[in-house]
């Protein structure tokens, strides 16, 4: 079987290849088939195009939207999106917008803690495209107040720890059919990292196919086994096409690498399972 990874970041985003290394990375791992799905961002699709043809493996149009779930933040991976669809593109500049807003307002509640400079130094990392807090992030850990990545969401950034702001993402239903009206389908993206309680997820994916969500992340790189265990055996049980993705970020994050994620078990159905020959 050929291997499908549907959920990588470049530059773009908050990854730290661009299209191109990743794509060429993703290949020298024994990907044959890599989406390539930035947040909120899908302006890397047709670099990462250009390098998948010279590399030969097949690129999935992709985009990972943010959305606020009862005061939650989750992520909806959009496979096979149409990257010019105006109502899509549309809808990620409003939530790259907001980003700006929020970077502004994080940067205040660093510096209340004693923090200055925040903002430059997140932006020296980032694209000009999405500002996000893995940028904070890297300059939290360049100026040492955190050791590593791991270790800098623990004391910054999230809430009840400087940094946090909330925030308001695209509502799911309309993230959804941004997805679906450009001809893609919908994934909920890494559903074990969700700090939920079982009732609440139970409620998550149950809302999530009402408004046309068809695909579960089962497999990601940044689940634990048992997570993977157990969203494979949901996804059996709530009837949903199994995603399969690393959420690869670069060399120095820490997420699975792509050559260690483990493959989809034999009890789901791969939501590419309609793909053979796709040509996208
Ligand atoms: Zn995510
Ligand atoms: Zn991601």
């Amino acid at each position: 079987m050929p291997s499908y990874d549907l959920h990588s970041h470049s530059t773009v985003s908050d990854g730290s290849l661009s299209p191109t290394d990743l794509v060429f990375y993703a290949a020298a791992q024994g990907v044959d088939a890599l989406a390539l799905t930035d947040h909120d961002d899908v302006s890397g699709l047709a670099e990462a195009r250009k390098a998948a043809d010279e590399a030969g493996i097949r690129l999935v149009n992709g985009v990972e939207i943010s959305v606020t779930w009862r005061k939650r933040t989750v992520h909806i991976v959009g496979l096979r999106i149409d990257p010019a669809h105006p109502d899509l593109l549309q809808g990620l500049d409003v939530l790259r917008q907001s980003r700006v807003v929020r970077a502004e307002k994080m940067a205040d509640e660093l510096s209340k803690a004693g923090i200055e400079g925040s903002l430059a130094g997140a932006y020296a990392y980032a694209s000009d495209r999405i500002i996000s807090r893995t940028h904070f992030a890297r300059f939290l850990v360049e100026r040492g107040y955190a050791k590593d990545f791991k270790s800098v969401f623990k004391k910054y950034l999230v809430q009840g720890k400087p940094g946090y702001v909330p925030h308001q993402w695209a509502d799911m239903a309309e993230a959804v059919s941004w997805i679906t009206g450009s001809g893609g389908v919908a994934v909920l993206a890494h559903p074990g990292r969700y700090d939920l309680g079982r009732t609440n997820l139970q409620l998550l994916l149950a809302e999530f196919k009402e408004c046309g969500g068809i695909g579960l992340e089962v497999i990601s790189g940044s689940h634990s086994a048992d997570m993977n265990r157990h969203f494979t055996e949901q996804a059996r049980l709530l009837d949903f096409l199994a995603s399969r993705g690393s959420d690869y970020h670069g060399p120095e994050q820490n997420y699975l690498d792509m050559r260690r994620l483990p493959p989809l078990p034999d009890a789901c159905t791969p939501i590419w399972q309609a793909w053979d020959g796709f040509d996208d």
